[in-house]
């Protein structure tokens, strides 16, 4: 089989992976802050990574990934003051809503969803490490800072070097406690409004509360070991969050914390960034509500490349719809069907490899999905030939299976799909009923209601075949 390749933003090449041990991917992917519903921006990432977790168990691998649950920082806390509230109050329904609007999208469990909150030992643990190894430093407040210029690799990940990092440039006047302008913070000395909000927990260097980067390195090294195999998020991840999580870990551990490190491009929104902050954010609940399937939205994220941006227009869900309704027209047709030809079996094999070359080769999607709608005009072509293979018909069947179980594109059939279908057996069994007693003025009354429903009948030598619309 050809190599599994990915683009590593660490060398700027797409290059071949394979986990370290060959066997289990150890993925750690940045999560939801849970403050408010994600996003279909924030999805899109989580979908990228879905993709990828699905095409590595394809490809033969385990996958052990985990995905934080931001669930303590300076937005949570504020809108907890604001509600008076505590932090979980304000962070458990939005969990809750997070994995309701993940399962709609059909987002496989991760491995772990550890929480910020109850990782606090873990997080002390690791800020210890690095005081004691004099990469970080206490200031008056009891905050704890990370010193970026005691860390050769800072700005590696993110090609800062060739920026402007001022090392030692004029601190800001609310920075007052920091040596450097630059340095950030892993612990955050407790403020009034923390410990309302039951956000603060003792340290060796008072009350506090831990800084966002933080929670990454501690959390992924207790469940994944000090070297990941992989690290993915959102391109707008790379920095600070990411080269931060680098520098606290390896400046802890002396040890490469991710051997690769992959980015999802934005999703835009009519040309701008998706954001809450830009106030152009659509959310799962608005798909839900249109009665737009989970499987329309994976669709058209996939429809791109993951590092490619992609911008959602007015129309591009009802392109997205059309496609799913062709692919599972087909996954119906497919299964009912009962026989195939030989050339049936042959597109099948060739939409396998064409399918699986382009999932490897750096998660190519929409070359995937190509392959896969290829592999329906062919085969339709040959199941309206009427074959009696049926060695080529599971064939055909197998290879739909193994590429809708990276995919999933085959949209639910909805209530109302199933309502009217029972509906529609019932009367065409009574117009049957009607045509055999003679009594034609009762069937044509029969086919007139279903037509009034939008359902076209048409009487064949093997019964009397119906669809709607
Ligand atoms: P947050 O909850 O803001 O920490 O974001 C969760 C994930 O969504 C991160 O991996 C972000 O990089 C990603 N993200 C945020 N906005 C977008 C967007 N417009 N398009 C794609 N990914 C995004
Ligand atoms: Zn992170």
């Amino acid at each position: 089989m050809s190599e599994f390749r990915l683009y590593n933003t660490l060398t700027r090449r797409v290059e071949p992976f394979t986990p370290a041990d060959g066997r289990t991917v150890r993925l750690y992917a940045c999560g939801p802050t849970v403050y408010n519903p994600a996003h279909l921006g924030n999805f899109r990432t989580f979908l990228f990574e879905d993709l990828m977790r699905r095409a590595m168990r394809l490809y033969g691998w385990e996958v052990m990934q985990v995905m934080n649950l931001t669930d303590v920082d300076d937005k949570i806390i504020r809108k907890a003051a604001a509600n008076a509230q505590t932090i979980t109050q304000v962070t458990e329904p939005f969990t809750e809503l997070f994995h309701r609007d993940r399962r709609y999208l059909r987002i496989e469990d991760a491995e772990v969803y550890p929480k910020a909150t109850e990782h606090i030992p873990e997080m002390i643990a690791l800020v210890q490490t690095l005081v004691d190894n004099g990469t970080a430093y206490v200031s008056e407040d009891g905050s704890v800072y990370f010193a970026i210029d005691r860390f050769a690799g800072y700005g590696r990940l993110s090609q800062l070097d060739k920026r402007e990092i001022k090392s030692g440039a004029r601190v800001a006047q609310d920075e007052y406690s920091k040596e450097n302008a630059q340095d950030f913070a892993l612990w955050k000395s407790a403020k009034p409004e923390d410990e309302a909000t039951g956000a603060a927990w003792d340290s060796p260097w008072g009350r506090g509360r831990p800084g966002w980067h933080l929670e990454c390195s501690a959390m992924a090294m207790k469940y994944l070991g000090e070297t990941l195999d992989l690290h993915a998020g959102g391109i707008d991840l790379i920095f600070p969050h990411h080269e931060d999580e680098i520098a606290q870990s390896e400046a802890a551990t002396g040890k490469p914390f991710a051997r690769c490190w992959c980015h999802g491009e934005f999703l835009l929104t009519d040309g701008a960034k998706m954001a809450k902050r830009v106030g152009n954010v659509a959310t799962v609940v608005d798909l839900r509500e249109q009665g737009i399937d989970g499987a329309v939205y994976r669709h058209f994220v996939f429809n791109a490349h993951y590092r490619k941006q992609l911008n959602l227009l007015g129309d591009s869900l009802a392109q997205s719809q059309a496609a799913v309704r062709r692919i599972g027209t087909f996954a119906r047709r497919l299964a009912e069907a009962t026989g195939g030809t030989p050339a049936l079996a042959a597109a099948a094999q060739r939409a396998e490899s064409a399918f699986k070359a382009a999932l490897f080769d750096d998660l190519n999607a929409p070359e995937a999905l190509a392959a896969l709608f290829t592999f329906i005009s062919e085969a339709n072509r040959e199941l309206d030939a009427g074959g009696t293979d049926g060695a080529a018909l599971t064939e055909a069947q197998r290879v739909f299976a193994v590429i809708d179980g990276v995919l999933d594109l085959v949209p639910a059939e909805t209530e109302t799909d199933a309502e009217l279908s029972t509906w529609v057996e019932e009367r065409l069994a009574a117009r049957k009923a009607a045509r055999a007693a003679r009594d034609f003025a009762e069937a044509d009354s029969i086919r007139a209601e279903l037509v009034a429903r939008g359902v076209t009948i048409e009487d064949t030598a093997s019964g009397t075949k119906w669809r709607a619309g």
